[in-house]
């Protein structure tokens, strides 16, 4: 039987750590970290993660603000609101919840942001900065990702990594960071179109979900021994069960990987205190006292 990697307690000692850093920061004289959270829209599931955001932060020591701007807002709107936060000193982190309403071009959006206050790291910029192994911040889900294997003991260093999704804010991210030199996997990049990719997810000694298919990994996709990341995370109709599902199988996979993350409990927290440890980073930034 598989370890269960344990987000919620990893997430809770990151977000701790965090916690001890931002009240150093103010001891020394520095700025309280500020979080401003943009939301367009009444989208349900976004007002959950940004409500879950600003008490992470909270909780933290961190102040958090919400701009919100209705479902009828233009791009113009949203750049307004974006370059008001921009010009802002007492903003450290700004966060344009996505996604966003479909008239709106998200690429515009993410450019327009202050590269040193993109605590999500989508900015090309921070995206040219990671790749390049020099990076200002890391995005918030793959760094998560790489935090719950160091704290749970996964080497990766000449390990087979398979990352399955190529999207920007996950699969392609964490690809790149755990083929980084340091970290020193050998990664696969499978999407859609990836053939035999059972085949190809039993050669990983660190499977990374992030698809959106709910438990579409099972167990003979699965390397014994491997540690197994579920970023996936997947909501079930009432037919289909209800509640939330990852994209691999859960019960199945657990006999024979090494590792595995639960979902709910396993990447998702992460990501939120990954957000956190940005913004407390920048706010150092801003004060020029980063280590
Ligand atoms: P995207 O929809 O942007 O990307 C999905 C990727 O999966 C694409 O690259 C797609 O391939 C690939 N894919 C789709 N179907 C298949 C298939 N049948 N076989 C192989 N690959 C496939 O999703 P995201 O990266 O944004 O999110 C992925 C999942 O992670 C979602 O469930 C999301 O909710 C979750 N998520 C969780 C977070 C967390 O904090 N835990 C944070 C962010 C996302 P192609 O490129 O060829 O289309």
């Amino acid at each position: 039987m598989a370890e269960i990697i344990d987000g919620k307690r990893i997430a809770s000692q990151v977000r701790d750590e965090v916690a001890a850093g931002v009240a150093k920061l103010k001891a020394a004289g520095g700025p309280t970290p500020c979080l401003a959270a943009v939301l367009v829209g009444e989208n349900p599931a976004s007002q959950v993660y940004v409500r879950n955001k600003q008490r992470a932060c909270e909780r933290a020591g961190i102040d958090s603000r919400l701009e919100r701007l209705p479902d009828t807002a233009s791009e113009a709107d949203l750049l307004a609101v974006v370059e008001r936060l921009n010009a802002d000193p007492a903003v450290h982190g700004i966060l344009v919840q996505l996604p966003l309403p479909g008239a709106i071009a998200e690429a515009n959006i993410l450019r327009a942001i202050d590269p040193a206050k993109d605590v999500d790291a989508f900015h090309p910029e921070n995206v040219g900065l990671m790749i390049q192994g020099q990076p200002r911040y890391l995005p918030c889900t793959p760094h998560g990702v790489l935090e719950l294997l160091r704290r749970s003991g996964v080497p990766t260093a000449g390990k087979q990594a398979v990352v399955v999704g190529r999207s920007d804010i996950v699969g392609k991210p964490m690809a790149m960071l755990l083929a980084q030199r340091g970290r020193d996997a050998t990664v696969t990049l499978a999407h859609s179109l990836t053939p035999d990719l059972p085949r190809v997810c039993r050669t990983a000694d660190i499977l990374i979900a992030a698809v959106g298919r709910p438990r579409m990994i099972g167990k003979d996709w699965i390397k014994p021994g491997a540690a197994v990341i579920d970023v996936g995370i997947n909501r079930l109709s009432d037919d289909e069960g209800g509640g939330l599902a990852g994209d691999v199988d859960f019960e199945a996979a657990a006999e024979v990987a090494g590792w595995i993350t639960p979902v709910p409990g396993g990447v998702g927290p992460m990501t939120v205190a990954m957000l956190l440890h940005n913004t407390h980073r920048a706010a150092q930034l801003a004060a020029g006292v980063a280590d």
